[in-house]
């Protein structure tokens, strides 16, 4: 299975990657988790000049992201497939993007639009937290771990008493004014690859509105539309 997954951030591409990796057994790859990862460092120059990118809300470079990706998707765990999650972000992206498949001689089965309107988006990225061991989502309010101390996935712990120690964490860039910054660069930037992949027949969309399962089940019906749920109502067009 190699699958693109496109929206606007908080879309929740990242939630759905994690599904279909999972199921699909193949990785979930994720540019803003790899760059997150290269800013650790704070005595690494390009991670530091990512990190100022990322929480300006803007694109890291080209010339970085699709090396960044080209090594990635070498990886022997891509041979069976894999889920991207937040490249392309722009036509350009997307051009060279077809250039290193076609010269590793892969072939993508879908690129999917998970639809969101603008005013969600900004409840969805303030509620957003993740299990610093594992990186499991949550979310305030609409993925509360069963225990508020507990990770549901690796069953991290946390010490209520002691705040400093949290298991959870928040992004930086997670804030309201960054997430301004970011709807615009989608909108601007990103969202010109929607007709880009129309255009080779190839682009399936989905109404990322609808609840977590219910997104999961309309992935899975445009993937496969003999084994999914046929029920649904077509989705609707989001820009
Ligand atoms: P979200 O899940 O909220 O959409 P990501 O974790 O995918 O956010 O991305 C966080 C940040 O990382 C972006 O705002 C951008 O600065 C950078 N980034 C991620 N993917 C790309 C990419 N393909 N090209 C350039 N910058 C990227
Ligand atoms: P993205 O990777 O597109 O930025 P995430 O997968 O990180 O988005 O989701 C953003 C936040 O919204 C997370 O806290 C996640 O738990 C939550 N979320 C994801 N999908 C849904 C949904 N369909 N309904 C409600 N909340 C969702
Ligand atoms: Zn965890």
């Amino acid at each position: 299975m190699r699958v693109i997954l496109i929206g606007p951030p908080g879309a929740g591409k990242g939630t759905q990657a994690t599904r279909l990796a999972e199921k699909h057994n193949v990785p979930s790859i994720s540019t803003g988790d790899l760059f997150r990862a290269r800013t650790k460092d704070k005595n690494d120059p390009l991670g530091q000049q990512i990190k100022a990118i990322m929480d300006a809300g803007q694109l890291v470079p080209n010339e970085i992201t699709v090396k960044m990706i080209s090594e990635r998707l070498d990886q022997p765990d891509c041979k069976n497939g894999f889920i991207l999650d937040g490249f392309p972000r722009s036509v350009e992206q997307a051009e060279s993007l077809d250039k290193m498949l076609k010269e590793k001689g892969i072939k993508l089965d879908g690129v999917i639009q998970i639809g969101v309107d603008d005013d969600k988006l900004v409840e969805r990225i303030s509620g957003r937290f993740s299990c610093g061991k594992c990186g499991e989502g949550y979310h305030d309010k609409f993925k509360k771990p069963a225990d508020p101390h507990q990770c549901n996935k690796c069953g991290a712990k946390e010490d209520p008493k002691d705040p400093e120690a949290s298991i959870w964490k928040r992004r930086s860039d997670d804030n309201e004014e960054t997430v301004r910054g970011r709807l615009h660069t989608y909108h601007t930037q990103t969202a010109p690859i929607l007709p880009y992949y129309d255009a080779k027949g190839v682009l399936k969309v989905v109404d990322g509105m609808a609840a977590m399962d219910d997104v999961t089940r309309q992935i899975e019906d445009v993937l496969d539309p003999k084994q999914g749920a046929k029920t649904l109502a077509p989705p609707k067009k989001f820009g």
